[in-house]
């Protein structure tokens, strides 16, 4: 993984203020002990083995990369969690949305009675103000979109007599019965998560960059050719000239701006032993919000086994995290991890023209499988790219 960021990290063996920060936090969520009523001089605050156990069972719970550092998504995540629906006033801020665990037991509340707010991401954004503003005229409180006092006093009148919560799936679930079995006129978004200046993983000869760059160039060939229209990320870095790094964030409201149907992002691996291997996707999911797109859930297996089925790398899964690309895109959103750059074999693979048009044509296959009807389905490895255009019938 690479999320890494302009932002100081703390680790084991870190002292001073910022981490007597940290250990609060851990302690007010019931992961390190009280320590009492021994008051602690903040600098003399010490990230130790306890602490390093802690921020890792915490980023394992929350769906983050279990590394025991606390950078930005770690920190932000720490900050989010303190927060118990009526800890304070919500509303939507434009300018900065809130985000926390109690704008995501709000979520969970309003789909549960019916509103629609979207997904449950502990973001609050206009789809939840608008779910709150339906939900309070319905309570006959001002519909003004802010949870404050009297909106929790009604809530809590409410008896809660819904407890399903799987209307944010049918939904989707829906949306995909909707928009059909063709290809054509879906929006998809290709997201090469290196390029410019930012070359992401560099072993044995190759860089990351120039992988996915391709790999990006490949599939965008074959979408359009089935009347998809794909859209690379490269864009957003025109548009930042100055901007050599491109964040998750802007990479997600690339997609949401162009209101993208699925949002495919494509990385390689690395790790400190040449031993690891494989590939691996991840969609948006975490079990603490008892929460996942089951859309992206379903596109991260199908295009994982179309990847195995058709080359010899590694099956290491499908996994759900709450990673800010995953979190912050409106849509089906899938991160695939290629292989391992620091693999000799993985990297052999890679280096390898045709074996990137074998795994362009798996993304394709997969993303033809996800809009087709169930019993239209053809079995792992048996699509072929030229059956598509065929079926899509918008080859131009
Ligand atoms: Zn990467």
């Amino acid at each position: 993984m690479d999320n890494s960021r302009r932002h100081p990290v703390l680790r084991l063996g870190d002292t001073g203020p910022a981490v007597a920060e940290i250990r609060r936090k851990l302690v007010m969520l019931g992961l390190l002990p009280d320590p009492g009523e021994a008051v602690l001089d903040p600098d003399e605050a010490v990230f130790d083995a306890a602490c390093d156990r802690a921020v890792r069972h915490f980023q394992q719970q929350r769906g983050l990369n279990v590394d025991g550092l606390v950078g930005r998504e770690t920190a932000e995540a720490l900050e989010e969690a303190r927060y118990r629906l009526g800890d304070r006033v919500l509303s939507h801020q434009v300018s900065r949305l809130l985000r926390g665990d109690d704008v995501a037991a709000l979520q969970r509340r309003l789909l549960d009675m019916g509103f629609n707010c979207g997904r449950v991401d502990g973001i609050f954004g206009a789809d939840t103000a608008q779910a709150l503003r339906e939900l309070q005229r319905s309570l006959g409180v001002t519909p003004d979109g802010t949870c404050g006092p009297e909106t929790f006093r009604a809530l809590d009148r409410l008896a809660r007599t819904v407890t399903g919560g799987h209307h944010q799936n049918l939904r989707e679930a829906e949306a995909l019965a909707r928009s059909g079995p063709r290809l054509g006129g879906k929006v998809i978004v290709i997201d090469p998560g290196h390029g410019g200046l930012d070359h992401g993983n560099v072993a044995n000869g190759l860089t990351e960059a120039s992988i996915v760059e391709d790999l990006a160039a490949r599939v965008e060939g074959r979408l359009t050719a089935t009347g998809v229209q794909a859209y690379l990320t490269r864009a957003i870095s025109a548009r930042h000239s100055r901007r050599t790094n491109v964040d998750d964030e802007s990479r997600a409201m690339f997609a949401n701006e162009a209101r993208a149907d699925l949002f495919i992002s494509l990385h390689v691996d690395s790790h400190a032993s040449p031993l690891p291997n494989g590939v691996a996707t991840y969609y948006f999911g975490t079990d603490r919000w008892g929460q996942s797109s089951a859309t992206g859930e379903r596109f991260a297996e199908l295009v994982l086994r179309e990847i195995v089925a058709r080359t010899d790398l590694l099956n290491c899964g499908t996994h759900g995290k709450t990673w800010d690309l995953l979190r912050r895109t409106r849509m089906p959103a899938v991160r695939l991890d290629l292989g391992y750059l620091t693999n000799p074999g993985d990297a052999a693979r890679l280096a390898d023209p045709s074996f990137r048009d074998v795994v362009a044509e798996a993304i394709l296959v997969a993303v033809q499988r996800l809009y087709l009807p169930p019993e239209d389905d053809a079995p792992t490895g048996a699509l072929r790219v030229d059956s598509l255009w065929a079926e899509s019938g918008s080859r131009s």
